[in-house]
């Protein structure tokens, strides 16, 4: 095999520098929360995503999503009947409006 030659930086061109990003516990995604989403999505009938599945669409849900936006309120994240199994796409989607909203979106189609 051929040697890679070596990518090629300007040399004016800083270093890239690595990205710091907050952590898990930093964003309020912490322990608990990991370990019970993650539980939550292990559950009967929580492996597709409910967004996905209301457009007569199958994909496999990969996170949790707030049917209300808690916007920081505790008690409100960690409420199970608040969530709902969500694959990224819908999740970032909706993002943190009110979910009648966002079906409607999908239902009517935008
Ligand atoms: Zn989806």
């Amino acid at each position: 095999m051929p040697n890679r030659p070596p990518i090629f930086r300007p040399s004016w061109l800083p270093e890239p520098k690595p990205r710091k990003r907050p952590s898990a516990a930093q964003r309020g995604y912490d322990g608990p929360w990991q370990k019970k989403s993650r539980q939550y999505l292990n559950m009967r009938g929580n492996q597709e995503c409910v967004y996905c599945k209301m457009q007569g669409k199958f994909r496999p849900a990969t996170c949790v999503d707030h049917i209300i936006p808690h916007r920081g309120n505790e008690a409100l994240r960690m409420d199970v009947t608040n969530w709902a199994a969500s694959c990224l796409r819908c999740n970032s989607r909706k993002g943190d409006r009110p979910v009648e909203q966002f079906v409607k979106e999908l239902t009517h189609g935008t």
